[in-house]
């Protein structure tokens, strides 16, 4: 009996994932496959199943993994760091003129300041009178 973690529901998953793997890696063994899988359940209880299979599919992707059980490898379940675009999509942008607050400090604006999202509140026509 498998004595690990995996829900009846992730086994179904487990199987698709399994298949998907040999059919990137001929030259790895299904049940090599499955039995990582298996292991990374275990030892990874609280890693869903994209965390897994991103892993899984990193591991095969890479020529120099010699065998399935590379994917409990530690390095294949790093993620990327982002990229500067990535940085700056994420980056909290000025309400007025939708600039990051970095490059609000480097440009010279003299109409306003720094505007942190959701904070700004157009004047009623009482207060600009
Ligand atoms: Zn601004």
């Amino acid at each position: 009996m498998m004595m690990n973690l995996l829900s009846e529901c992730t086994q179904r998953q487990l199987e698709d994932l399994t298949a998907l793997i040999a059919g990137i890696r001929r030259d790895w063994q299904t049940p090599g496959i499955k039995a990582a899988l298996i292991r990374i359940g275990e030892q990874k209880p609280d890693a869903t199943l994209a965390d897994t299979a991103a892993a899984a599919l990193r591991a095969a992707g890479d020529n120099g993994a010699r065998n399935p059980a590379a994917m409990t490898f530690e390095a294949y379940w790093t993620r990327p760091a982002p990229t500067q675009a990535q940085r700056l999509e994420q980056a909290e942008l000025c309400e007025i003129c939708m600039q990051p607050e970095h490059m609000h400090a480097a440009i010279a604006y003299r109409d306003h300041e720094y505007m942190k999202p959701g904070t700004y509140q157009p004047m009623t026509p009482q207060e600009t009178a």
